[in-house]
């Protein structure tokens, strides 16, 4: 339920209100818009009597959320979540471009690539340390290594990191990597959403491969529900009939999601199409859509990559497609 209050009210009569709500085994979550402050109620609200509450003086209106995602909800934050990580703010309102390779490699490799999406206007770098791969005999990734060169990479540049957990075990090597990536193979993984919403850390959590958007957000509430508002939402292509592509990019879930909710939406076109001439014009429809950012696979030698190399930019491919995206961001739709 969401109570609305009025745009003129006294310190007493709101904490009069609260007290009364917490005395119901409410919790409330305050949001105080621009224009109007608004009350989140979680917990059992079933006895509540809605009437009653909207004739308080103070109440503007009294709302029931049928949802079952409450704090991923627009009706319970209507502004926008801005997410700050280093330079970057993720959600508000300038596309964000995450780019690195598919996997950390070597250092070699993750620095130059690192230097180079830099240099082309990306302000996060990713890569991947521990890899779900389809085949238990393909490159699994470096593990603990790899985040190490991660940190380096990050020192050498700048760039905050992004890295993909699998397990919530793994939690204690994540402490110095600024962005959590959860998979779409992961998505449901529930208990480790659980741990990760234990933590304050900004969570990119990717739709799972044959996931809804009531799913996604239902995942997203998993890591809200402990406690971790940092939530930034992934489309990355899902299982449809069609086999022209890896998946099928499904950019109507950015207007759908930011209707729905208030956490940033950012697109990866790499895997959603899976071959590297798709990703560029893929990447300007989400911007023009209204994606608040990118996830870019971006690979210095994509022929001998380790894995994904057929979606992997080359980083001259990368700066063309920044500098197209940063063009296009002023006319893209607001949300
Ligand atoms: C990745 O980003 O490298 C990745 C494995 O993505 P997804 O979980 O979307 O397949
Ligand atoms: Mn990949």
């Amino acid at each position: 339920m969401i109570v609305i209050l009025k745009e003129s009210h006294t310190p007493q009569q709101f904490d009069s209100l609260c007290g009364w709500l917490k005395a119901q085994r409410l919790d409330i979550q305050v949001n105080k818009g621009v224009r109007q402050t608004v009350l989140g109620l979680l917990g059992d609200t079933t006895q509540l009597d809605a009437d009653l509450l909207r004739a308080l003086e103070i109440v503007e209106d009294v709302k029931r959320v049928s949802e079952p995602y409450k704090k991923a909800n627009r009706k319970f934050h209507p502004a926008n979540t801005v997410i700050k990580v280093g330079d970057a703010e993720i959600g508000g309102g300038v596309p964000v471009l995450i780019a690195g390779p598919c996997s950390v490699e070597s250092r070699a490799q993750i620095l130059s690539v690192a230097q180079s999406v830099k240099a082309a206007g990306a302000t996060l770098l990713r890569g991947g340390a521990f890899k779900p791969r389809t085949s238990p005999y393909d490159f699994q990734g470096m593990r603990a290594e790899g985040i190490e060169l991660l940190l380096e990479a990050k020192k050498e540049t700048g760039l905050p990191i992004v890295t993909e957990i699998m397990d919530a075990s793994q939690l204690p090597l994540f402490e110095d990597v600024d962005i959590i990536q959860v998979g779409a193979r992961n998505m449901q993984n529930f208990e480790m959403l659980k741990e990760l919403g234990r933590t304050k850390k900004p969570v990119l959590l990717k739709r799972g491969l044959s996931s809804t958007v009531k799913e996604l957000l239902m995942s997203a509430e998993y890591i809200m529900a402990g406690g971790n508002p940092n939530v930034i939402l992934c489309e990355r292509g899902i299982r449809t009939f069609e086999t022209a592509t890896r998946n099928t990019l499904d950019i109507s879930v950015v207007p759908v999601l930011h209707e729905l909710s208030h956490l940033p939406v950012i697109v990866d076109p790499s895997h959603a199409t899976g071959v590297y001439r798709y990703v560029h014009p893929l990447a300007v429809a989400a911007v023009a859509a209204g994606a608040d950012g990118l996830i870019i696979e971006v690979h210095n030698d994509p022929e001998h990559a380790l894995c994904d190399g057929p979606q992997s930019l080359k980083p001259e491919a990368f700066a063309a497609l920044a500098e197209q995206v940063f063009a296009i961001a002023p006319y893209a739709v607001n949300r």
